[in-house]
Order: structure tokens, then sequence, then C-alpha cells
């Protein structure tokens, strides 16, 4: 030891002294900040299959291993002997293994052992756990945590080797089916030392008067609780960071926009009285609000930053494109940002047709075009030829010139304002108006965005009928198939939504063209069988939706490029397969495709087997088949989000509040805006400040 290289610390030889030594050891418990922004592969035991995975629910670093905390915590469950278990339900087990097999059911790994105590024997299952089988020998002693059901015992978690997982109070972390809740909890006791790393930027006044416990032992004690209260402390502390980092970044972005003008609009005139006169409806009182608010807005000199909140279906496209042609009347221009190229030409088909009666010329600039006519058409956005030009967000923050940009509506922009700068700071700046069907309490965005206005749509058009919702098994997937064909034979159409892999539009088309095949030659041979995906061109696609409308097709068969903008009231009819997969987001917006007329519709998700989804797949279905209200859902979603978040499916849109609950933390919020006032300057916040507008803006790009 004395002479161990390996040791940092040299053991004293001799007398002590009074002189100090060359080089103090280095405590083991010195803080690295550095550690924490290392890839989780420099963890022991975690390979590239490991990373992979993790990459799945959001981590990626050694600190998002400890930023993302658990979705909820485990209360212990009572231990039951074999012969006890009664009904379905959560039970512990002590038992032993007595044999194990396993077997494949399409991509399930099914792994049964047939386990038994003095009192019972039962077989228990787990699912894709492979490896699990050789640690299962005759004899191990096994604790186990589930439910008993008619096959045996499905089991949640277990202890092998004297862990004590199952019983105890724990956290829950956002999982997938081949990531184990054991293991992620492991991984965070592996890396719970770096909390030390975190640093604390809320200057010791505010913490103390505040009364908040230091952000890295919250940290660490969101993780390691002992008790529901203990986390609560936790997680307030990280919550009120959060939140004054989001009021600091506020502050700053309304101070550049006071220091930003905008020409204030001249009246509607002759052209939005066409416009009104071609609506071939009369408008809503929520959707006439809106518009007065915008026509106020329009005629200021401040730059317009209004958030124009509607449920799927609300109408908020009508009152967004008389926002844009309120600018072309004026001489100007307006521009239509989409978060996607897809869903930018959804919207440009929906708005050409309107405007092709007007006479007003529009323009879509996508990135798929080719070069040639992609200057072109940037061509006829600086000579001001195109008047409305609808594209991604790229298109007011890359090379595009408009001649004159008076009006821009930014849709599901979710980030509602904080860090459209760049762009819009240059000498004059347009109105925006941000669109989002995420709807949050007028009052909560009014604090949360304080730089934004509200107008909120909140009731539907019409009386429209609510959709009704069935959860369907796969193994039943036939039930929904004969229900289809019973209302396409009413004369209804329908849509049938692909499954959403994790692969390139490319792949995702080939397999919607296959699913078309295939329900062209069984389920739907009588019927006309369309397909649409992302690798159809504009042109092809738009003939598609047309015939669709028309009544020429019954059936789209669609990736999920469906997801906004295509409205055909007579399709009343919605599969979605493989629903599981889908965000509980997604899924609202795709149910928002039927229900758009008079007639009732029905949106059928058929899921994979039930014991094969994870809890908060379940979740998710659940909430759909219970309400078809926006606003419930997206409260529901951020309870259970964060989970099994395929590539793909769209964030939620208050993704930086991973510690904060909308619905408890009002109060939270107060204090945060009061303690960001009070501040003098951002201090140390100003990084993280930084990073929130900085990842704003990088995701504007997408
Ligand atoms: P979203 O808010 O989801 O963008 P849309 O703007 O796409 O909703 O509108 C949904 C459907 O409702 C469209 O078919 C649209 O033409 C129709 N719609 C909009 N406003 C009204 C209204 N006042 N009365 C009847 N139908 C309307
Ligand atoms: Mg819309």
């Amino acid at each position: 030891m004395a002479t161990g290289s390996s040791s940092l610390v040299q053991l004293p030889v001799g007398f002590g002294g009074t002189d100090a030594p060359v080089a103090w050891p280095v405590p083991a418990s010195v803080p690295r900040p550095a550690r924490l922004g290392a890839s989780v592969q420099t963890l022991g035991r975690v390979g590239p299959a490991l990373e992979r995975r993790l990459a799945r629910v959001g981590v990626a670093t050694v600190g998002d291993l400890l930023w993302q905390g658990p979705r909820r915590y485990e209360a212990p469950v009572a231990t039951k002997r074999v012969c006890d278990l009664f009904g379905d339900e959560e039970a512990v087990i002590e038992v032993s293994v007595r044999s194990v097999t396993s077997r494949r059911r399409g991509r399930l790994q099914i792994l049964t052992a047939k386990v038994s105590d003095e009192t019972g024997t039962i077989n228990a299952t787990w699912f894709n756990q492979p490896w699990l089988e050789k640690r299962l020998t005759a004899g191990t002693p096994l604790r186990l945590r589930g439910r008993a059901n008619r096959y045996g015992f499905a089991v949640s978690s277990y202890d092998l080797d004297g862990d004590a997982e199952t019983a105890a109070f724990a956290p829950v972390y956002p999982a997938t089916e081949d990531l184990a809740q054991k293991r992620l909890r492991e991984l965070r006791t592996q890396v719970l030392d770096e909390v030390r790393g975190v640093g604390e930027p809320v200057p010791a006044e505010v913490r103390a008067r505040e009364d908040l416990p230091l952000r890295a032992d919250a940290l660490a004690v969101v993780h390691r609780p002992r008790d529901l209260r203990e986390a609560e402390v936790g997680r307030l502390r990280l919550a009120f960071d959060e939140l004054l980092v989001l009021q600091l970044a506020l502050a700053r972005t309304s101070a550049t926009r006071e220091r930003s003008v905008a020409e204030p609009l001249p009246p509607p005139g002759e052209l939005i009285e066409r416009y009104r006169d071609a609506l071939p409806f009369t408008l809503t009182a929520d959707q006439e609000k809106a518009i007065a608010d915008l026509d106020r807005d329009l005629a200021s000199s401040l730059p317009m930053q209004r958030l124009l909140q509607g449920d799927v279906g609300a109408g908020k496209t009508v009152v967004a494109l008389y926002g844009l042609l309120r600018g072309v009347e004026a001489g100007r221009q307006g521009a239509l940002m989409a978060p996607t190229e897809t869903l930018a030409e959804q919207h440009f088909l929906t708005i050409e047709d309107l405007c092709a009666g007007l006479g007003v010329r529009v323009s879509l600039l996508t990135s798929s075009l080719r070069a040639r006519e992609h200057a072109a058409v940037r061509q006829l956005i600086a000579s001001g030829d195109s008047q409305l030009v609808v594209g991604t967000h790229a298109l007011i923050q890359k090379e595009v010139d408009f001649r004159d940009l008076a009006v821009a509506v930014v849709d599901e922009q979710h980030r509602f304002g904080v860090g459209q700068r760049s762009a819009l700071v240059e000498g004059r700046s347009p109105h925006v108006l941000h669109m989002t069907a995420t709807p949050i309490p007028r009052t909560l965005a009014l604090t949360l965005f304080g730089d934004l206005e509200v107008s909120e749509l909140a009731s539907l058009p019409a009386s429209r009928k609510p959709i009704v919702t069935r959860w369907i098994p796969e193994e039943r997937a036939s039930e929904a198939y004969t229900r289809l064909t019973r209302l396409l034979h009413d004369g209804g159409q329908a849509y049938v939504v692909c499954p959403l892999i994790e692969q390139s539009e490319t792949s995702r088309a080939r397999a919607a063209e296959h699913e078309a095949e295939r329900l062209r030659a069984h389920e739907l041979a009588e019927f006309r069988v369309g397909c649409l995906h992302g690798r159809l061109r504009t042109q092809e696609r738009r003939e598609l939706m047309a015939r669709f409308k028309a009544g020429e097709l019954d059936v789209l068969v669609a990736t999920t490029v469906i997801e906004v903008g295509v409205d055909v009231p007579n399709a009343t009819v919605m599969i979605v397969q493989e629903a599981d997969r889908f965000g509980l987001a997604q899924l609202h917006q795709l149910r928002g495709r039927v229900g758009r007329g008079a007639e009732q519709s029905y949106c059928l998700l058929v899921s994979r087997p039930r014991e094969e989804l994870t809890e908060s797949a379940l979740e998710r279905l659940d909430a759909m088949v219970a309400t078809t209200d926006g606003f419930e859902l997206a409260e529901r979603d951020l309870e259970i989000r964060g989970e099994g978040q395929v590539a793909g499916a769209r964030q939620s849109g208050l993704s930086d509040l991973r510690f904060v609950r909308l619905r408890h933390d009002r109060e939270l919020l107060e204090r945060a805006r009061d303690a960001a006032r009070a501040l003098h300057g951002e201090g140390l916040l100003g990084d993280e400040v930084d990073r929130l507008l900085g990842d704003a803006e990088h995701l504007g790009e997408s």
C-alpha cells in the first residue's frame, strides 16, 4: 500500500510536520462536472446495445440519467403465498425455480418459469428478456413482483441474488419493453455520485428566502428518496430552477421585442370581404373574437406576438389565413411555417385552393424542391410575386429573402416565441401568430409565456358528434376490419394508419405500400384503396387527396403524414395500427382527421397484446378511450410522457420542463417569477438561459 502506484493517497511516513505536502491528495468526492457530458458508454457495463435503448428514452449522457427524474414512485406491496394470490392484485411472491422454457411469438420472446413455494406452483412469465433464461436454473430462489392472470404470473420486477427491488419503495423511470426498470435503477445508482458536478447557479440569498435545498442534493433525493415527501421537496427545487430559467429567458426576449418595430397595417378592406364571402360557413364566435384580436394587434407598431390555441378541428386555419391575407391586402407578404415539410405541403394544398379563388399567388418552398425550382421560388419571394409563402420554419431563418414580409404564422411551434429572434429582429419585424393544438390553460399560458397574448378557440364549429374510440388488441384486429367494412358499405370513407416505425421516410413509405397491398388482397378486397406517404411527390399526393375527397377512393392507407391538415368530412372511420407506439398528442391529432362532418365517427386503436405493452402505453390508450378533450389529454400527456417516445413522435410542447407539474405548481410559478424579477442580472443562470434559447432556435429549424 505504501508504495502502491495505483493509489493517489500517499500515507504519511515519519513524524508529522507543519510543511504542506507538495500536492494535496484528490478526495474521492471531488466534483467532476465534465463527467456529466460524457456518453453513457463511458459507464461500466454499458455497451452499444444499451446505449441505443437508452437513446430511445432520451438518455445519451451521464447527465441525462440524472436529469431524467422518475415518472413516479412505486409503493411497496404485500408478500403473498402462491395459494393466496387472488384476482389481478399486485403482489410479491417468494419462490424457487422448478424449470424454465422459452418460445417466440412474432417479435415477442416469452420466457416462462415454473416456480413454487411451499403452498403451490405457478407459471411466471417475462417478455423479451432472453438473457434471464440461463440464470434461472432449477432451485434458484426468486422474489417476483407482478400480477396473477389467467396464464400465470406476469412479472413486472424481480429480485435475484439478494437485490431488493421488488417490494421496496422505489423510483419508476421511463422504460421501454427492452429496457428493464431494474437496469434503469442500477444505472442511477452507478452515476449518483456525479450529482456533485451539477453546480449551484441559484444565489444563496434566493435559496434561503425560498427555503430550497441545494441543487445537487435535490437531484440526488429525487432518485433516492426515503419517502414521497422527500422526493417532492427535491422535485420542487428542480422545478423552481426550470421556471426561473424560463422566466429569465422570457425577460430577455421581451426586452428584444420591445426594441423592435413593425409597420401597422391599414384596416381590413375588399380582399378580406371577398375572403369572408368565399368561406362556406359562418365563423364561430370564438373565431370572430380571435380575428378582432388580430385586427387590434396588426394596427399597432409593436410586432404582434399572439398565440392562437384551439383543439384539433377547432378551425385555426381560417383565422391564420385571415391574418396572412391582411398582410397581402396591404400590398405586402404573408408566410406560413409548419414544423415539417410534409405538414407544410398539406397546409399549402388547403390554402392554395382558397387563394386561387381570391386571385392571391401562393408558393410552396421546401427543401425537396430541385435546386433550380428552389431558386425560382426564392426569386418569386424576393420580387414579391409570391404574396403568400408556405414552408418550414427554415423559411424565416435561412437564406430566404422576402420583399416585404408583413405577417408570419408559425404552426405547432411549441416554443411560443421563446427564441424566434434572429430572423425577426433585423430591421422591421413581421407580426407573428403562433398556432398550437396543445392547449394550456389560458392563465397559465399567460404566466408561462409572458410575452405572448393568447386567443382561444374554445368550442368546435357546428355541433359535431364526439368521436367514438375503441381499443382493440391485435388478436382481435379482425373485429376492427369487420366494423370498418360495415361502415364503408354504408357509404363512409376511412383511414388506416400504419405503424410508426423508427426508420427513414422511404422505408415507412415502403411499409405503407406493402400494407395497402395486403389490405387490397384481404380485408378490403371489395373496396378502392389508396396509399398516402411522405415519398409521394406533391402533385401525386394532391391527386390522391383529390380522389379521396371526391369519393373515388374508399380507404386511404397512410403513414403519419395525415396527422394534420387533412380534411375530408366524409371520412368517418380511422384504424390506427400498433397504436401503442404513438404518443398521446399524436394519437389525438390523428383522431382529429375524422369527426369533421355531421356523421358519427369512429376511431379504432389496434394495439399489440396487452401483456406486451409498457405501463405508459396502457395509460395512453386508456386516456384516448376515456376522452376526446384535447385539454384533458394534454394534461395526461404531461403526466405520462417521456416513455417510449419513438423517433418521429412529436415533442410535447413543454419539453424543457422536466420536473414541473403544471397543474400542481402554479404557486411555484408565481414564486419563480417574483424571484426572476428580484434577481440582479442572470448571473450563473445566464448559461442556462442561453441553452434554453439556443435549443429553441435549433428546434425551430427542424
Ligand atoms: P384546426 O384548428 O385543427 O387547424 P381546421 O382549421 O383544419 O382546424 O378546421 C377544421 C375543419 O373545420 C375544416 O374542415 C374547416 O373548413 C372547418 N371549419 C372551420 N371553421 C368552421 C366554422 N366556423 N364552421 C364550420 N366549419 C368550420
Ligand atoms: Mg390545423
